[in-house]
């Protein structure tokens, strides 16, 4: 019928907007790659902001003693303790609590904030086992922070604005180390913040811990973001000393690419104009978990307006923005039933659009595997563009270095289709012979525990 052809008309015009054959990919990562320079070599000199993390060196295996970790700023907060036994034993202990923070404390004050935290902290720390601390040594900690900062030390760092639904004023532009620390104080806990990290630099501490070959970390979850390894001598915009490694790690703040060559299409332009951040974070925006669900709805939303391909009437639920996380969508996407049932359920219980044909629910698996796709192809396209900035993208000389990437976030981890192919589009841009020696190392929440090795390297009893 008319109505079929135009809806799938809708869906084959969109897929062509989002098409990443190799060559493109390719341009985004020669794109990646300069804007790396530029952003290394002035101060707003990129799009990616490529800040220093003033982590010089990170965790060798040596570390050793008991060590704090607060992780605020993704879905969850969490307070962690590890016991590191060096080289030999490595981590003899590790204990979380996850802890929720009520969402009037959200948009509160930061007093109110931190003194929850902090009180948290005590409650947790009040739960040590005997003799696990040394007497007349004061606790440390490592404190993963993932909102933008810009530091000025490795435990200083001004909070530069909130995201993910916080939104405390009198906090912005203050120094959130120095914000805890107070709260500590007020209720007489004595604990000193060793290091203050964002989530990418504490998966890239926990990653090079278990394995020396670790150059880089991603975050796939809610957002995107990289951090990787640089030579100091390459940051032209560091004025510091040259730190005694030689080795600085970047904060790339990858989200906030943006390049002539990525393909974006109507609806990823009207996203980001009635986003909370309109002209910014686009390459988070058609890769990351809080996006990739949404674009789906909106593309179904025009099916449904111009193509009737829902019926006559457009289902109201369909209108409402962001109702159909990116969890919805990859169980759809994973449906691998012959009736596609599962996508049938999600429909009726998402959307309430009860009825739907085989037909249908096929076509929207494959709108959910065009905007997949498009996501994991130019995450691949991403790391091959750190990849080409360290000259690590081709075997030199026959020698063979291995090159790891810590990997973490939710939608890596679970959305089966997309770490699939984002694995599969690396190997065809860096071809087989470069591509047996980069490894893709998944850490489940590594970022925690790498802001407590991290406080052990910058323990103030080495
Ligand atoms: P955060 O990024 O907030 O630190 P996570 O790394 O746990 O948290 O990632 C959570 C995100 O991962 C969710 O917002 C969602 O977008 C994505 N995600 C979680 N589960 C799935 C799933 N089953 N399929 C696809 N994406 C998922
Ligand atoms: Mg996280």
């Amino acid at each position: 019928s008319g109505r079929w052809a135009r809806a799938m008309a809708i869906i084959r015009e969109f897929e062509e907007n989002c098409g990443t054959p190799i060559g493109k990919l390719r341009q985004v990562a020669d794109a990646m790659a300069v804007e790396m320079h530029a952003g290394l070599a002035s101060e707003g000199g990129s799009k990616l902001k490529m800040l220093i993390s003033y982590v010089d060196n990170l965790p060798s295996g040596d570390e050793k003693g008991l060590f704090y970790a607060l992780d605020l700023g993704g879905t969850n907060f969490r307070v962690i303790r590890v016991l590191l036994g060096g080289k030999e034993a490595g981590v003899v202990k590790q204990e979380f609590e996850e802890v929720s923070i009520p969402p009037h404390l959200m948009t509160g004050s930061s007093e109110a904030l931190f003194d929850y935290i902090a009180a948290a902290l005590a409650k947790f720390v009040a739960t040590e086992g005997e003799g696990l601390h040394s007497p007349g040594r004061q606790r440390e900690l490592g404190f993963t922070f993932s909102f933008p900062v810009r530091q000025t030390s490795i435990a200083t760092g001004n909070l530069i604005k909130w995201t993910k639904g916080f939104s405390i004023e009198d906090a912005v532009g203050q120094d959130v180390v120095g914000e805890l620390t107070k709260a500590m104080e007020r209720i007489g806990l004595d604990m000193r913040v060793a290091a203050l990290v964002n989530d990418t630099i504490g998966t890239l501490a926990g990653g090079r811990y278990l394995n020396p070959d670790v150059i880089a970390a991603v975050i796939l979850g809610t957002g995107t973001n990289a951090a990787y390894v640089e030579r100091a001598h390459a940051i032209p915009k560091w004025h510091g000393l040259l730190p005694k490694s030689g080795e600085m790690v970047i904060n790339m703040e990858w989200g906030n690419f943006r390049s002539s060559h990525l393909p974006l299409t109507k609806y990823d332009q009207d996203l980001d104009v009635e986003s909370l951040n309109p002209g910014e974070q686009i390459f988070e925006k058609i890769i990351s978990g809080m996006y990739l669900g949404e674009i789906v709805r909106r593309v179904l939303l025009k099916m449904a307006e111009e193509a009737a391909f829902f019926g006559d009437v457009v289902p109201l639920k369909l209108k409402i923005p962001f109702i159909l996380r990116t969890p919805h969508m990859s169980a759809m996407h994973h449906d691998a039933s012959s009736d596609l049932r599962v996508v049938g359920s999600k429909l009726k219980d998402i959307l309430e659009i009860p009825n739907t044909s085989l037909k249908m629910r096929k076509a929207i698996v494959e709108l959910c595997d065009i905007v997949a796709t498009r996501g994991a192809r130019l995450s691949a396209a991403g790391i091959v563009g750190i990849l080409k900035k360290l000259g690590r993208d081709a075997v030199k000389d026959g020698e063979k270095q291995k090159s790891v990437v810590a990997m973490d976030g939710g939608l890596y981890e679970h959305y089966s289709e997309f770490s699939t192919c984002m694995e599969s589009t690396l190997k065809e841009l860096l071809g087989e012979e470069v591509s047996d020696n980069i490894v893709i190392e998944q850490s489940n929440d590594g970022s925690g525990i790498g802001a407590a090795l991290l406080a052990a390297s910058h323990s103030q009893y080495l």
